[in-house]
């Protein structure tokens, strides 16, 4: 079935495990995407519930708000179980939903390769998602969708990125989406030797984007990977200076 016309679609959509991962790994890219007029959205797959600090409730108030300070036109959350997101056929049809309801034409998707299992897991399950959604007789009843893109964010990968975003004109604003986590963030003493402090994580989050920022000659960026060859139409506009 059609989208009705005043459901909300998307450009863009970012899928990761964990309310607060988007922040971390592509929310100056969103930013900038909104900037461009482009609509936003995240897909969180968990609601927080196993984190040290605060409750799901706190993270729902928290993402909902990291949500409007990045511009994003539609958050929600599934409820797969934090610390154990599975790649598994239901799983897989909660996404497609969720693929079909926005449309997007791109999805952004964690690294595959990382240290939590959660967001290793979501960028298989992801994937997978997005070619079973173009599928029509994968859940019928709703109107395939095949997003034309997934980019995975790599920002915590060891691995070369292909392409950078520049996100310059938005890394305050990033990182006021992040802090919107107070529960995770704001200075306290529960968990206070798990967690650093909220000066130390703006240390830390402000020079990984000059890092990428850097590859790509400019002050703040975030690194992205693409499983895809890039296409080029005219040499003479390749951006990024060789030397
Ligand atoms: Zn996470």
């Amino acid at each position: 079935m059609p989208a009705e016309a005043n459901e909300f679609q998307a450009d863009v959509l970012a899928i990761a495990a964990h309310r607060d991962d988007v922040e971390q790994t592509c929310g100056g890219t969103l930013l900038r995407m909104a900037a461009r007029g482009l609509r936003t959205a995240i897909l969180d797959l968990t609601k927080g519930e196993a984190g040290t600090r605060g409750t799901a409730a706190d993270r729902a108030r928290e993402a909902e708000e990291a949500a409007r300070v990045l511009g994003a036109g539609w958050r929600q959350a599934l409820d797969l179980p934090d610390g154990a997101v599975s790649n598994t056929l239901e799983n897989r049809i909660a996404i497609v939903r969720v693929l079909r309801r926005l449309r997007p034409r791109v999805v952004v998707l964690p690294y595959w390769h990382a240290r939590h299992p959660d967001h290793a897991i979501t960028a298989t399950l992801g994937s997978e998602a997005c070619f079973l959604s173009g599928l029509k007789k994968v859940d019928a009843g709703s109107e395939p969708h095949r997003p034309f893109k997934i980019v995975y964010a790599s920002i915590y990968a060891d691995v070369r990125p292909s392409f950078i975003v520049d996100i310059t004109p938005f890394i305050e604003q990033r990182h006021q989406a992040l802090m919107a986590y107070r529960s995770q963030y704001a200075d306290q003493p529960a968990g206070s030797g798990l967690f650093v402090p909220e000066e130390e994580i703006r240390e830390r989050t402000f020079a990984e984007a000059r890092h990428y920022g850097l590859l790509a000659g400019v002050r703040y960026g975030e690194p992205f990977v693409q499983k895809e060859v890039g296409l080029v139409d005219d040499l003479t506009l390749l951006p990024v200076q060789s030397i």
